[in-house]
C-alpha cells in the first residue's frame, strides 16, 4: 500500500482529472498483470492525463487541443478462423489517432489484453512520439486479441493474413495511408506475411513493399531495425546521464561503465537495450521476465541468459544468479537505471514508493501510471518518458519506409565513391608526412558508410536532438521530462493542424 503522503500529493497534481478515478471510469484494470490499484485510471486515461497536463502549459488553443486529443478513426473487426475442427471468432483493431500527416504509423500487437482502449492509447502515443523525433507520420496502432503461443505457426499466419485482408478492404493499410510495424507478440515474420497479403491486393502498386516496416532484410527490411528501439533507449539514457544537472541530481558520474541497470522484459526491446549497455561497459544486474526475474549484483551475461531462456523457455534453474519469483519484485531492487521494457502499467500505486532506481528509463509504452509518476518525481527519481525514449523504433521504421520508396539500399550509390575520395586523401597525407598507415588504420579511415552505419548514425543523431529539445523545454519551463516531451509534441502537431487552415476544423 502506498505511503499516504505521496498519494495525497500525487492526487493534488492531477486534481482536475481525479473525477476519472472516482467515477469508476477505469474499467480496463488487470491488476494481476500490473502494479496498479483498482482505482487507477486506464492506460488510455493515463495518456490523456499526461496530455492534459502538458496541454495547459503549451501555447496551443483549446480548439486545436481538443481536436488533437480525440482519435480520428477506429476499426474493429471480427472474423472467423477455422482452428482444428472448430471455428474461432478473432477480434482485431486498428486505430488512427491523428491523420495530420500521412501515412500514419504504429505497431501491431498480438496479446490477450489487446482491446479498443489499449490500442487507442498506444495510437495516441505514436502521434506524439513521431512529432518528438520529427518523423513525418501521424499516429496509429493495431492489435489482435490472441496469445500467439496458443496457436501453431500456420494458424498465426492465417490469422495475420486474414486481419490484413480486413485492413486492405477498409483502407487501413498502404504505403501512403497506414504503415504498421512490429510490437509485442509480432516480429519480422508477421510483417512479411502482412506485406505479402497486401501485395496480392495491389499487384501493380510500385511502392507496395512500403506498406509495412520491420520486414526481414531480403523482403525489403532495413539493417538495424531489430536493434533500433533498444539502441535508441541506450542512446537516450546515455544522453541524459551526460547532462551536468542529471549528474548533480542523481550523483551518477555520466560514465556508462559506472551504471548498474535492471531491465524488465527480455523481448525485442529489452534484449537489445541490455546488449548495447553491456557492450558499452554497463553492468546489467537484473532482468525480469513474466515467469521470474534473475539477479546478480556482479553483472549478468546477456547472451548466456538469452540462450538459456530460449532453450528452456524460462530463466528458472539458471545457475549463478538469484531467482526472483515475483515478476514485479525486480522493479523494486536497488540500481542506477531501471528500464521497464515489457508492458504498460508496471509501475503503479502498488509499487511506486518502493522503486529505488535513480533513473527510470521507459522503454515500454505506458509503463508508469500518472499517480505513480508523481510519486517517482516526489522521490527525486528522474523519469525519461516512453514517447521520447522508445522512439528509436519508429525512427528506423521511417528509414525503412524511405528505403522502400527509393527501391535502393542506403549507401549503395555512395559507399565506393566515399572510399575512393578518402583513399586519395590518405595517399596525399602519407606522401606529405612520409609515413605509411598500417592496413588496419587505412581500413578504418577509408571505410565508406554501409546501410547499418547510416541507420545507426541517423538514429543516434535523432535521439541526441530529441533528448536535447526535451531537456531545453524542461529547463526553460521548469517541468519534468515527460511533460516537456508532451509540450514539444503538442506544439509540433498543432503547427500542422493550424498551418493547414480550416480543413481540419470545418
Ligand atoms: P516483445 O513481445 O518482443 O517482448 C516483451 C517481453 O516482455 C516478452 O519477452 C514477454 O515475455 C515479457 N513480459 C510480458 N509480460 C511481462 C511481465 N509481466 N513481466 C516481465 N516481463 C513480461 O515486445 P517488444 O517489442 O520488446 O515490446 C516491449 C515494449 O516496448 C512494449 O510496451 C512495446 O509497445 C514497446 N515498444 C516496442 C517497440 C518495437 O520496436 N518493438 C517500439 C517502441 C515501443
Amino acid at each position: 500500500m502506498i505511503n499516504a503522503f505521496y498519494l495525497a500529493r500525487a492526487l493534488k497534481t492531477f486534481r482536475p482529472h481525479h473525477q476519472f478515478l472516482c467515477r469508476g471510469y477505469s474499467t480496463h484494470i488487470a491488476t494481476g498483470n500490473t502494479a496498479c490499484e483498482d482505482h487507477e485510471p486506464s492506460f488510455l486515461k493515463s495518456v490523456e492525463m499526461y496530455f492534459d497536463k502538458a496541454a495547459g502549459i503549451s501555447g496551443v488553443s483549446q480548439k486545436t487541443l481538443s481536436h488533437m486529443k480525440a482519435p480520428d478513426c477506429m476499426l474493429k473487426v471480427t472474423f472467423p478462423i477455422e482452428i482444428k475442427d472448430k471455428v474461432e471468432i478473432i477480434t482485431g483493431f486498428r486505430v488512427h489517432h491523428s491523420r495530420h500527416m500521412l501515412p500514419v504509423k504504429g505497431g501491431i500487437r498480438f496479446a490477450t489484453d489487446v482491446d479498443e482502449q489499449e490500442v487507442t492509447a498506444l495510437a495516441a502515443l505514436m502521434t506524439y512520439k513521431c512529432a518528438i523525433v520529427d518523423v513525418p507520420f501521424g499516429g496509429a496502432k493495431g492489435g489482435i486479441s490472441i496469445d500467439p503461443k496458443n496457436y501453431t505457426d500456420a494458424e498465426v499466419e492465417r490469422i495475420t493474413r486474414r486481419y490484413t485482408v480486413e485492413l486492405c478492404q477498409k483502407s487501413f493499410i498502404g504505403p501512403g495511408t497506414d504503415v504498421p510495424a512490429p510490437d509485442v507478440g509480432t516480429g519480422a515474420r508477421e510483417m512479411a506475411w502482412i506485406m505479402d497479403t497486401y501485395r496480392q491486393f495491389h499487384p501493380n502498386e510500385v511502392d507496395s513493399i512500403g506498406c509495412v516496416t520491420g520486414k526481414p532484410i531480403p523482403l525489403g527490411g532495413v539493417r538495424g531495425r531489430n536493434e533500433s528501439t533498444g539502441l535508441g533507449v541506450y542512446y537516450g539514457i546515455r544522453e541524459f546521464v551526460s547532462y551536468p544537472e542529471v549528474q548533480k541530481h542523481t550523483g551518477l558520474s555520466g560514465d556508462i561503465k559506472d551504471l548498474r541497470i535492471i531491465i524488465q522484459g527480455f523481448g525485442k526491446v529489452g534484449y537489445w537495450a541490455a546488449k548495447f549497455f553491456e557492450q558499452n561497459g554497463a553492468k546489467i544486474i537484473g532482468i525480469g521476465e513474466k515467469e521470474c526475474g534473475v539477479y546478480n549484483p556482479n553483472g549478468l551475461n546477456i547472451d548466456k541468459l538469452f540462450n538459456y531462456r530460449r532453450s528452456r523457455g524460462s530463466f528458472l534453474g539458471m545457475p549463478n544468479v538469484d531467482i526472483i519469483e515475483d515478476p514485479l519484485e525486480i522493479l523494486e531492487l536497488e540500481c542506477d537505471v531501471l528500464i521497464p521494457a515489457a508492458l504498460e502499467r508496471q509501475i503503479g500505486l502498488r509499487n511506486a514508493d518502493k522503486i529505488k532506481a535513480k533513473i527510470v528509463g521507459e522503454a515500454a509504452n505506458g509503463p508508469t501510471t500518472p499517480l505513480a509518476n508523481e510519486v517517482l518525481l516526489m522521490k527525486g527519481i528522474l523519469v525519461i518518458p516512453d514517447l521520447l525514449l522508445n522512439a528509436g523504433g519508429v525512427t528506423v521504421s521511417y528509414f525503412e519506409w524511405l528505403k522502400n520508396l527509393s527501391h535502393m539500399r542506403f549507401g549503395r550509390m555512395t559507399k565506393k565513391w566515399d572510399e575512393l575520395g578518402k583513399s586519395q586523401i590518405v595517399e596525399l597525407v602519407e606522401r606529405n608526412v612520409a609515413r605509411k598507415l598500417s592496413e588496419t588504420e587505412k581500413k578504418q579511415v577509408v571505410h565508406g558508410a554501409n546501410e547499418t552505419d547510416l541507420v545507426f548514425s541517423g538514429l543516434e543523431d535523432t535521439m541526441i536532438s530529441a533528448c536535447s529539445e526535451t531537456r531545453r523545454t524542461a529547463i526553460s519551463k521548469d517541468i519534468d521530462y515527460r511533460t516537456a516531451a508532451f509540450v514539444n509534441a503538442i506544439e509540433k502537431v498543432a503547427a500542422v493542424y493550424e498551418g493547414s487552415g480550416i480543413m481540419f476544423m470545418n
